[in-house]
């Protein structure tokens, strides 16, 4: 599991766009004025549009599993990649991210060499043939861009309790990874015992 934020977000535009609804401009979005209107706006009163003129692009490695609970999100923007292109490329690059059970664990690891040993003693295997094996622990790269509305809603509903461990572990550090400037604007969306 890694997630790397990549891209420099700004609230800038958020600030601006905020500004421009009541024709005041921006404040700033680094002034103590500016994230107390954008958090009043935004946060408060629910004019949460204006929170998609700021986006976030992070290099995610994932579980097919929390790719496939992941890419749910409709209000994101996707690159993974490709099962059908890369999985015989380097198969000693094939890995696994493992689940909280040894007896599970030593039948992933066990499979995921017999796919190795597989492409390497059968190398004209086709890849959309071979990526039929590939387990839901099997790991994939991707690069997403979240806007900060559907980064609200991804990391209330995936630091939940009730998100598998594998996408919630990847929420949490997606908000780690956030610059420290831009958290006020997140940490009511992560999941509180107090809420439940
Ligand atoms: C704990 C948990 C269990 C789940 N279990 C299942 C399951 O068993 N089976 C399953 O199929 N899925 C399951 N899901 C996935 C879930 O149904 C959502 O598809 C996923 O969480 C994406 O959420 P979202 O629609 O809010 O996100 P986004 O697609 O990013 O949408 C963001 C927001 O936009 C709005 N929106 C998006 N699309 C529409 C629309 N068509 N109409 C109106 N408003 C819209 C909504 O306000 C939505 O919250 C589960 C999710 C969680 C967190």
């Amino acid at each position: 599991m890694k997630v790397q934020l990549i891209n420099n977000p700004t609230l800038e535009f958020v600030d601006s766009a905020v500004g421009a609804c009541w024709g005041k401009g921006g404040y700033g979005a680094d002034t103590d004025k500016g994230k107390e209107r954008i958090e009043r706006v935004c946060n408060k009163f629910r004019h949460a549009s204006m929170l998609r003129f700021a986006s976030y692009i992070f290099q995610v490695e994932l579980s097919t599993s929390a790719l496939l609970e992941w890419t749910r999100h409709q209000h994101a923007d996707y690159a993974v990649k490709s099962t059908r292109y890369c999985t015989k490329q380097n198969p000693d690059d094939i890995t696994v991210e493992l689940s909280k059970n040894d007896l599970v664990n030593t039948m992933l690891t066990r499979h995921i060499e017999e796919i190795i040993e597989l492409i390497k003693a059968n190398p004209s295997l086709a890849n959309d043939d071979l990526k039929l094996l590939l387990p839901q622990g099997f790991i994939y790269e991707m690069q997403v861009q979240f806007n900060a509305q559907s980064l609200q809603n991804f990391l209330a509903l995936r630091t939940a309790k009730s998100a598998h461990y594998h996408i919630r572990d990847l929420a949490y550090e997606v908000f780690k990874q956030l610059p420290e400037s831009h958290k006020y604007l997140f940490e009511d969306s992560l999941y509180s015992e107090e809420l439940v």
